[in-house]
């Protein structure tokens, strides 16, 4: 999509960035995989089995979805995805920073998974992967929205569980928790630059009911329509893998990258840019404040109400597909766009990644 009132030519593509195969606990082959990531429109898929690099020589593109290698690392807890990466980093749930650490000197992408996750008491006994050890420093991003740890985590009655499941699934996915927003804006407004991701983390797990009945739930394809994170390029991903690698972890190393709840409505399009004069900087960029400066931000559906959040704090609010806004001094922009359905309350929807507007001096 070219934008005309700038000239900013941008495309956007969908992909899921954590997903489990057969090589940890998935269900699904890479070919199932990128078969029903295809079916849905996805563009990519990352796959990050746990603390294993054993699909990496299948990394290519399939059924045209380019599918990625990287790793879940920690088992206990602590769980950290690693993207990038030649070889595999050892667990250490002890010093988690060590992993961090380990991934960057090797040259690879790290985001915090699942930071605070709650568990289900009828779900696995109980058990929750969360964060135990913070602060921890120089990671690359953070997944602020788990659909699977979302889905543990929302309430742990079994009724509204089931009720949900069953007949209302959207309802489970209200919002990215509160406190992993705080966590992320915290981390940003400090001076730690942290980008966000959405995810899946699809295992597409077969249960036996009553020793007999296979049922798997949430299968790849179902998943893939929930919460993903869409690339922002300056050109159109390449058809050649390895170019279409690069771009992929660039935009996401970059920080050019937003997050939608597509269940709601497919986050495609979505604009969100600064431009002084005929230069714009994209999510995760930064640039030097100037009262010139313009806020341009374009949702892809018309039923949308977009909130600017500055430092962490909601400055301004439109019910419109589209919002220019003047950003009154430097801070951590980013910005949050609800889905307003026919009936009911708007519906937390597309996150962006921030733009940072810095002082001169600095
Ligand atoms: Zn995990
Ligand atoms: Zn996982």
């Amino acid at each position: 999509m070219n934008d005309h009132q700038t000239g900013c030519p941008m495309f956007t593509y969908p992909g899921n960035i954590h997903v489990h195969s057969s090589y940890s606990d998935g269900s699904g082959d890479f070919d199932q995989i990128a078969a029903d990531a295809a079916s849905v429109g996805l563009s990519f898929v990352i796959i990050t089995d746990h603390e294993t690099l054993a699909g990496l020589s299948e990394e290519s593109i399939l059924n045209g979805v380019v599918v990625l290698v990287g790793s879940e690392i920690n088992r206990l807890h602590s769980h950290y995805l690693a993207l990038d990466l030649d070889y595999l980093i050892e667990s250490n749930e002890n010093n988690p920073q060590v992993v961090i650490d380990r991934v960057r000197e090797a040259g690879g992408l790290g985001f915090i998974s699942h930071p605070f996750e709650k568990g289900h008491p009828y779900i696995e006994k109980g058990k929750a992967y969360p964060w135990k050890h913070w602060p921890v420093f120089c990671f690359n991003g953070l997944e602020i929205w788990n659909y699977t740890s979302h889905w543990r985590g929302r309430d742990p009655s079994l009724f509204k569980t089931l009720y949900r499941f069953f007949f209302n699934r959207k309802a489970a996915m209200d919002a990215p928790p509160r406190e992993i927003l705080q966590l992320w804006d915290c981390y940003n407004i400090s001076g730690h630059r942290v980008f966000a991701i959405g995810s899946s983390d699809a295992h597409a797990t077969v249960y036996k009911l009553f020793g007999l009945l296979k049922v798997k739930v949430f299968t790849y394809r179902y998943i893939f329509k929930t919460i993903n994170t869409y690339i922002v390029l300056d050109e159109e991903l390449s058809a050649d893998f390895d170019t279409a690698r690069k771009q992929i972890l660039s935009a996401l190393r970059e920080g050019c990258c937003y997050i939608s709840f597509d269940s709601l409505s497919p986050g495609r399009n979505f604009a969100y840019y600064a431009s002084l004069d005929r230069s714009n900087v994209l999510m995760g960029g930064e640039t030097i404040f100037h009262p010139g400066l313009t806020l341009h931000v374009r949702a892809p559906h018309k039923r949308a109400v977009i909130r600017m959040i500055r430092n962490g704090q909601l400055v301004a609010q439109k019910t419109s597909p589209s919002f220019e806004y003047k950003p009154s001094g430097p801070g951590v922009y980013r910005v949050e766009v609800y889905y307003k359905p026919l009936i009911g309350n708007p519906r937390p929807w597309i996150y962006s990644n921030p733009i940072y507007l810095i002082h001169a001096e600095t």
